[in-house]
């Protein structure tokens, strides 16, 4: 099946991209298992090199990829071409430093007479699938990692948004990788589910929204394959009055917007002292509604579109029935006149914590924004969700800011900021949000098995006469 690739800025066709067969996507797999072999037993520092010349390939060709991402999703040129591009490059050097600092953690004598050790193996051929928001960030934590660790890919990207996940593979092959180690099928759905329960798949790794990553798992389970699963998020924003609520208006209109809300980690539910929630409202709103929406390539513009037509009809229906129940919409609210499909940054005051649009991900640029009373209402209101990925605090004291952060359930929690991440620190949820990691240590680690190696090298004798009082 051929898919039309569409501009979400303008509306019109890009190209048409074929859809694998499921012999296409089973080839696929058994080449990355004969590749595995290969890969395996490369010595640590050529797989670093390998990723490191990657790097610099990503890196050349940023003009090019950035093009292909810009097309196919809308986001502002400059965002990603000076921000999520040489992020991903940054992501890559960090992959080929880790693979030189992969080992086991255990040698020693546990059984008088045996000198165990715990080898780190690379789990073997890997199914990633990979969501539209950012298409060659989300490739690259996924293959990046697992190339690392010594294992084989092969990733289906989201059918909107394939084009830079193929041509990072392409760059793979250029920059030194054995044939198959890493390839891409393309596809929805069908495709995917074809790449989970194809054989030779050892491990899945997903990211996207949490009702898919459900089903990713039950397939999982049916083979008992490990997976890793980075899926939805409602990420709250707890403003205390003693905060600098310049800087807290200021990030959380940010991070409210950035990607158009499209973002797992997104700021969506500001909660405020009650001394400073007028303020905050008063703050919050004039900076949303100066946020400038329209056309990618002007240097001017802040966001560019949501990824489609119903996905903007389904935020735009978020905000008209939580204004509808009662909600009060102080910014936004509304698809700007035109052609693509822009929404409006909206902050929406005086839900209550039931509401869907505090509970349910929107993944629109819209923020809503309630008050509290003290620290422990804040914390609830907080934890009062079914996802757990991102969250911030905003105060003056950092025994309150730990405190607080301490206290809130999530993988991330910054205090005095909301949004940036680290190479080196692992991002990922709990409960609803799924679990393992993407980035850091971590994210290579979680594509590894445990390898106990037992050696028996002389006969069991007596120690020493200690005995624990
Ligand atoms: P989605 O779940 O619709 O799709 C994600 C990917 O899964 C796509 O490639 C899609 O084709 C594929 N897919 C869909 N159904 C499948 C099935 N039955 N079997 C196998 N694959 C299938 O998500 P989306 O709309 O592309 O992305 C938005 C979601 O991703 C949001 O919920 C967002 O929070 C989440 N996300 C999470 C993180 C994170 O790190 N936690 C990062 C980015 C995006």
């Amino acid at each position: 099946m051929l898919r039309n690739l569409v501009n979400p800025a303008t509306g019109l066709a890009i190209e048409a991209i074929a859809d694998a067969t499921p012999g296409e996507v089973g080839a696929k797999v058994a080449a990355a298992t004969k590749a595995a072999a290969d890969w395996e037993r490369a010595l640590p520092s050529q797989r670093s090199l390998v990723l490191q010349r990657l790097a610099d390939l990503v890196e050349r060709h940023a003009d090019e990829l950035s093009r292909l991402e810009v097309e196919e999703t809308g986001k502002p040129w400059a965002v990603m071409r000076d921000g999520e591009l040489p992020f991903a490059v940054d992501n890559l050097r960090f992959f080929a430093a880790a693979a030189r600092s992969l080992h086991g953690t255990a040698a020693g004598e546990f059984s008088t007479g045996y000198t165990s050790m715990l080898l780190r193996r690379p789990v073997g051929v890997v199914a990633a699938i990979t969501p539209w928001n950012f298409p060659l960030v989300m490739a690259v934590w996924k293959a990046g990692a697992a190339l690392a660790a010594g294992c084989t890919v092969v990733l289906k990207p989201s059918p909107m948004t394939p084009r830079s996940a193929i041509r990072l593979a392409e760059l793979a092959v250029e920059a030194g990788l054995p044939d198959s180690a890493f390839s891409v099928v393309t596809g929805g759905p069908e495709v995917g589910e074809a790449l989970l329960t194809a054989d030779g798949v050892d491990m899945a790794t997903f990211t996207g929204s949490s009702a898919t990553g459900r089903r990713v798992m039950a397939l999982a389970a049916e083979r008992t394959l490990p997976v890793h699963l980075e899926l939805g998020g409602k990420a709250p924003i707890v403003v205390f009055a003693d905060a600098d609520l310049d800087a807290a208006a200021a990030a959380a209109a940010l991070a409210a917007t950035y990607n158009s809300g499209q973002d797992c980690t997104a700021a969506t539910r500001v909660y405020v002292e009650s001394s400073a929630h007028d303020g905050l409202v008063e703050a919050l709103a004039a900076r949303m509604e100066s946020i400038i929406t329209g056309d990618p390539l002007d240097p001017a513009t802040d966001i560019g579109p949501l990824i489609s037509s119903e996905h903007r009809e389904r935020v735009d229906g978020f905000v008209q029935r939580a204004s509808a129940g009662g909600g009060r919409v102080v910014a936004g609210g509304r698809a700007p006149d035109g052609d693509g499909w822009f929404y409006r940054p909206t902050l929406v005051a005086g839900l209550t914590q039931d509401c869907e649009l505090v509970q349910d991900e929107v993944f629109g640029p819209v923020l809503a924004i309630a008050p509290f009373d003290d620290e422990r209402h804040a914390i609830a209101l907080a934890n009062d969700s079914r996802y757990a990925l991102a969250s911030s605090v905003w105060t003056s004291q950092v025994d309150r800011g730990l405190r607080v952060a301490h206290q809130i359930r999530a993988g991330v929690t910054w205090v005095n900021d909301h949004l940036p991440i680290a190479s080196e620190m692992p991002h990922g949820g709990r409960r609803a949000s799924g679990f393992g990691k993407d980035m850091g240590h971590d994210a290579v680690l979680g594509f590894t098995v445990g390898h106990h190696v037992m050696v028996k090298h002389s006969e069991p004798v007596a120690r020493s006469g200690f005995r624990p009082a």
